[in-house]
């Protein structure tokens, strides 16, 4: 067999065609070896071009492995040490992301004191993602190939001159531009192939870690310490699986390490190579993606070390994904299981073969951060030991996604009671390759639905189509029905087996954001609950679980409609109250819109409420509600969207059908919706009462009394209501209680108008429509079908001047109509009584008027002052004395406050701590 340069193999074809052995030098300790690493089989002849594609099937890494001889003899007398003297360590790409940090990572390791350490190291931070593109791009014949390896070259050339000096920069160097050179050749050959097989580009992928590892031996070395690095390749095998995986193969790896051990290293500290391994075969394979972690899981029990320490860039596992979830927090403590759990479904700070290997011999992992040594991590261990230390005794331990997945449905009436049906489902997916993620099937055993992801969609529902064509033909199965864009949660914790309701507290934060939940699943070790979601809603469904959970803040999306002096007044209250709920109550608000009838302002993280009237006219945009609704629940980040309208408009309550149906929580005191036409306030209330949408308007009734929620209150805990009676117009309320005989009605008009007690135009306020739509209100609230125009109203508006064109006319001919007013207060004070404008609800008769009437000087409607409104429930409770809820029922302020009161409600409805 012929032994060249592999930078000779592209060149030359001759050489390409026949079997060749390729010389790669190999540093152990300061030893520079060689390994041979051969490509191709000798026996077989075949054409070139067939030849060259089938050679680059299986480089094979001879090296100094296969020079050994594999028997248990121990040639040079260094003998394996196994047990608690070794901490191995794993130091991730982040941690040797640039010079800095491999001379951070080295001091960590010199500063262990540990007698014997063994430290498993990444590729430099995209090293292996550079390394993959490589070989894409000379597989698709890009000659950029080239220059792209320069980078990986010059990245590394950098880094050791930063590093390195004397003999160890030489050394490396020297070892650096030849696997360089190497590399040149090898993707030279794979360009002209046009095609990289899975063994040649493990090889080719897995230089990063040889090159960090030698670098950080060499750091170490400087200080003294003697160093000596390993090329796992070496020592690990696996032996490749179906399904893209590799499975550790320990008895041979411990011999191979024994052997190792014995030829290199008396040296107490040894740096490995991460990700890389070889098969049994001996050629060069990898542990596939973000594999580090799983080396060093099976070095830690191929040492039978004390401990497994992983280092990475966050200072433990969290709750949940710190890019995901801001305020997520640090987990003491996992088990092996919950730990295995998170990194299965997607927390990728731990590879999730990591835990296996050191689980057998109870090693422990700590998970901890490079960049903050301060903080003391994650122990994952068998137990979970309680020190006494918060969340140890939480059910749900964290909360995990993955996304990109689609979901399969097997549908049909004939999966009933026949066997073999899953395992056909299954086994026509095992032979496209792909891999189900969660499998859910009801015990009507009518579906089978599982996760794949998404890029292997398309193969498996062809496999299945054809596996069951006959089945679907014959109608045994009804569909194969393919749901794209989907994203799995899953909740993490060894004691929601044992603690009652978690599921419960699980789907209904899912239900309170109004999230959809497709398919579920919950293994019988209960350590896990799994949803499978719409992509989009996945990081709003983790956010509220997670909320739920751990009690963190309740954040609402806002968007405030009609910023004139109502919603002004609120913006100003909510501006002012905003850091007592976020630090006492734990509730967020964030305004994400603010929309007038011609302007409006957007901010994703939220407007800053003490310039929201500058940013308006500086920065708003032209006004859109259907622009705005898009941006208020298109936020994806923020759980729960509420729309909180302020105006008066018509046109605005006709959107809240559509809002709730969206998902979107409606706050507001504009009572034309409860008090428009009865089939849609009807559609509306049968929506929020089929869903999981509120819909507040305590503010549409007496502003910021509680009136709605008392009337509430008595129907939900069974009491019946009579009458409802009430003064209801705050204006009427003033007018009356100031004519007294001292003047005339239409002076305590003026003097009211002159007040701003009144509208613009005081004929909004005398017609009684306002007290009629509020009249509406209480009775459709008590459950009767009642239509404002059914409604009896006593208009104080004398007939003639309904017509006035203006206000002011109006004001200048109302004292012509004084006397009959005068007239009834007279008479009214002949009987002791006085004239009330009152709105009535009448359950018994179910009808409402709305009119003026004479009540005795001792009712409490004849005490009032000012402009109170005061209202009177007369119930089967309260009967001989009726329920009175009295106060200020309107000004912005009131007003305002009873609208920021439901918004807050709404929080506490969403899983606020109340
Ligand atoms: P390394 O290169 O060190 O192996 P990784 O990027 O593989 O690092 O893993 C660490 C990253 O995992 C963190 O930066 C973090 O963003 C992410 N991550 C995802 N879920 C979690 C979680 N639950 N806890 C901690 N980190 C998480
Ligand atoms: N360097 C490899 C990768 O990026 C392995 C690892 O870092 O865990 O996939
Ligand atoms: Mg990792």
């Amino acid at each position: 067999m012929p032994v060249v340069s592999l930078a000779k193999i592209a060149a030359s074809p001759a050489l390409a065609a026949g079997d060749f052995t390729v010389r790669v030098p190999c540093i152990y300790g300061k030893r520079l070896v060689s390994s041979r690493v051969s490509f191709g089989h000798s026996r077989r002849r075949s054409s070139v071009s067939q030849r060259v594609r089938s050679e680059l099937q299986s480089p094979r890494v001879l090296g100094s492995v296969t020079d050994l001889s594999l028997d248990n003899s121990v040639e040079n007398g260094h003998h394996l040490p196994k047990g608690d003297s070794w901490a191995v360590h794993k130091f991730g790409g982040t941690c040797v992301g640039n010079s800095e940090r491999i001379k951070d990572v080295a001091g960590v390791v010199i500063n262990d004191e540990s007698s014997r350490k063994l430290v498993v190291v990444s590729a430099m931070a995209k090293v292996t993602d550079m390394m993959y593109d490589l070989i894409h791009r000379a597989q698709s014949r890009d000659d950029s190939y080239l220059s792209a390896l320069d980078a990986v070259l010059e990245k590394h050339r950098a880094t050791a001159l930063e590093l390195l000096d004397g003999d160890e920069l030489a050394s490396f160097s020297a070892r650096l531009h030849n696997d360089i050179n190497n590399l040149k050749a090898m993707l030279r050959a794979i360009y002209i192939a046009g095609h990289a097989t899975e063994s040649f580009s493990d090889f080719v992928v897995g230089h990063g870690e040889l090159w960090s590892a030698q670098m950080l031996a060499a750091v170490v070395r400087k200080s003294g310490l003697d160093c000596t690095w390993m090329d796992a390749r070496d020592v690990l095998v696996v032996v490749p699986t179906s399904s893209n995986q590799v499975d550790p193969d320990f008895a041979e790896s411990e011999k191979r390490l024994e052997k190792w051990f014995s030829l290199n290293s008396s040296s107490k500290v040894i740096i490995a190579t991460g990700f890389i391994a070889s098969t049994p075969q001996n050629i060069p394979t990898t542990l596939k993606r973000d594999g580090s972690d799983f080396s060093a899981a099976i070095m830690g029990a191929l040492f039978r070390s004390h401990q497994l320490t992983i280092w990475t860039d966050v200072d433990g596992v969290y709750s949940a994904d710190p890019r995901k979830v801001s305020d997520a927090v640090i987990l003491k403590s996992l088990s092996y299981q919950e730990a295995w759990e998170m990194s299965y479904f997607g927390a990728n700070v731990l590879h999730p073969r990591t835990i296996i290997p050191v689980m057998k011999y109870d090693i422990p992992i700590v998970i901890r951060n490079i960049f903050n040594l301060s903080a003391p991590g994650t122990m994952i261990c068998r137990q979970i030991e309680d020190e006494g230390g918060y969340k140890l005794d939480a059910p749900v331990k964290g909360f995990a996604t993955i996304d990109n997945l689609a979901l399969v449905n097997v549908e049909g009436t004939g999966m009933a009671g026949v066997p073999g049906t899953a395992s056909a489902i299954f086994s026509a997916v095992k032979e496209v390759g792909a891999n189900v993620i969660m499998i859910s099937q009801a015990s009507s055993e009518h579906s089978v639905c599982f996760a794949v992801p998404e890029k292997e969609v398309k193969a498996v529902s062809e496999a299945l189509n054809s596996r069951f064509r006959q089945a679907l033909a014959g109608g045994r199965l009804s569909q194969i029905e393919i749901i794209p864009n989907c994203s799995i949660l899953a909740a993490v914790g060894q004691k929601m087996a044992s603690t009652p309701g978690v599921s419960a507290t699980f789907f209904n934060a899912l239900a309170k954001a109004n999230i959809n939940i497709r398919a579920i699943a919950q293994g019988c070790s209960e350590f896990n609950i799994t949803v499978v979601v719409k992509r989009e809603d996945c990081i709003r469904a983790l956010r509220a679980v997670h909320s739920r959970f751990y009690l963190s803040r309740t954040t609402l999306a806002m968007g405030i409609i009609g910023p004139g002096l109502i919603g002004g007044t609120l913006l100003d209250q909510i501006r002012d109250q905003a850091a007592v709920l976020k630090e006492e109550f734990k509730i967020d608000l964030r305004v994400i819109g603010i929309t007038g009838s011609s302007k409006m302002l957007l901010s994703e993280s939220g407007i800053d409420l003490s310039r929201w009237r500058e940013l308006m006219k500086e920065e708003g945009e032209s006004a859109n509600i259907e622009k705005f609704t898009q941006y208020v629940k298109g936020n994806h980040f923020i759980p729960n969207s509420v729309m909180v309208d302020c105006t008066a408009e018509a046109g605005i309550a006709s959107c809240y059908y559509d809002w709730l149906l969206r998902g979107i929580h409606v706050v507001t005191p504009n009572k034309k919706a409860n008090s428009g036409p009865l089939d849609q306030y009807l559609k509306i209330r049968d929506l929020q009462r089929k869903s999981y949408t509120h819909y507040f308007y305590e503010a549409t009734v007496g502003a910021g009394l509680p009136i709605i929620s008392t009337l509430r209150g008595l129907l939900e805990t069974g009491d019946k209501i009579l009458r409802i009676e009430g003064i209801f117009s705050g204006t009427l309320s003033y007018l009356f209680n100031n004519f007294v005989g001292t003047r005339s009605f239409s002076d305590v008009v003026a003097e009211a108008k002159q007040a701003g007690f009144t509208e613009p135009d005081p004929r909004d306020d005398l017609s009684g429509t306002d007290v009629a739509r509020k009249v509406t209100i209480l009775a459709r609230e008590s459950g009767l079908k009642l239509d404002l125009d059914s409604l009896p109203v006593q208009s104080l508006v004398p007939k003639p001047l309904q017509a006035c064109a203006s206000a002011e006319e109006f004001m200048q001919k109302l004292p012509q109509f004084d006397e009959e007013l005068s007239k009834q207060r007279q008479e009214a004070e002949a009987a002791g009584e006085v004239l009330r404008y009152v709105g009535v609800v009448d359950a018994v008769a179910k009808k409402g008027t709305v009119e003026l009437k004479r009540y005795k000087k001792d009712h409490p409607f004849a005490q009032l002052s000012g402009a109170d409104n005061i209202i009177a429930f007369t119930t089967k409770r309260y009967k001989e004395q009726p329920l009175i809820v009295r106060g200020p029922g309107a000004g912005a302020q009131v007003t305002a406050g009873g609208i920021f009161s439901d918004i807050l409600r709404l929080a506490f409805y969403l899983g606020a701590p109340s």
